[in-house]
């Protein structure tokens, strides 16, 4: 069976369909992008897979276990909170925490999610930081960083926490192209590396260079999905 399996995903808002029966597998190291118009229901598709929106109905599975219910429907299980946990997720507006430093956004969640030591969590800390090119940025605040790196400190940060698949919602669409930039080498070197990953994106250049496979959505459902330079090559 797949790594990732989205089945028959729907979302309602007040009776009203955003997500319209989306499936989709992802296999262990695939690189997904989604593209399509605003509104579609790409965000809201992309929060079903680790369950920071519930689905009006369908099911999502990660390595066999359903993010809603668990193993064998024990909603409440501590393995359905380490589950979602490995999930990670990167969003347009990189929500770091504005009075903690960089390398103290990133110790967090290790410290209270996963019980790290504080000596253990800045250790990780800086070689995620060392990783994304920011080890001389490790004791600024967000607000002393440009987008682009604060965007690097939410991609270590999310790194942190040993994720089995990260989401990307529009991660650049904040950032100058320049700033993008930097952001898109940080995921490209992530994906040469096998991390799965799903990502949102309005940058063309990312989803037909690194992307293995694109879905376009439209209207809450996929439209067309495949190979990147055959779906993008199209009208
Ligand atoms: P996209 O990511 O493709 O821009 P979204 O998933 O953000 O699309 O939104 C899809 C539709 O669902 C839009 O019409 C949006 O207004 C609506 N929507 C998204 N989130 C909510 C919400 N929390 N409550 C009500 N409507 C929502
Ligand atoms: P994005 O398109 O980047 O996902 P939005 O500005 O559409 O961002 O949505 C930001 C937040 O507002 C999300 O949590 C989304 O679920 C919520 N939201 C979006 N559309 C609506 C809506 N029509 N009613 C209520 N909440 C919404």
């Amino acid at each position: 069976s797949p790594f990732l399996e989205a089945e028959d995903i729907w979302v309602e808002f007040n009776g009203k369909p955003a997500v319209k029966g989306i499936s989709m597998r992802v296999d262990r190291g695939e690189v997904v992008a989604i593209i399509g118009p605003s509104g579609s229901g790409k965000s809201t598709f992309l929060r079903c897979i680790n369950h920071l929106q519930a689905p009006t109905s369908g099911t999502v599975k990660i390595d066999g276990i359903s993010v809603r219910e668990g193993k064998g429907g024990h909603p409440k299980s501590k393995e359905l909170t380490q589950l979602r946990r490995r999930v990670g997720m990167v969003f347009q507006q990189f929500n770091l925490f504005p009075n903690l430093t960089a390398v103290e956004n990133i110790m967090l969640a290790q410290v209270q999610a996963l019980g790290r030591t504080k000596k253990d969590a800045r250790g990780r800390a800086l070689a995620l930081l060392d990783r994304v090119g920011l080890e001389h940025r490790a004791n600024h605040y967000p607000g002393e960083c440009s987008g682009g790196q604060q965007q690097r400190i939410a991609i270590a940060r999310a790194l942190a926490l040993d994720p089995m698949v990260l989401l990307f919602d529009e991660p650049t669409s904040a950032l100058d192209p320049e700033l993008g930039a930097e952001v898109l080498g940080v995921m490209k070197e992530m994906a040469s590396e096998g991390m799965t990953m799903i990502v949102v994106t309005h940058e063309m250049s990312f989803a037909e260079d690194v992307a293995d496979r694109v879905a376009f959505i439209a209207d809450g459902a996929i439209v067309e999905q495949g190979n990147p330079k055959e779906v993008l090559r199209k009208p």
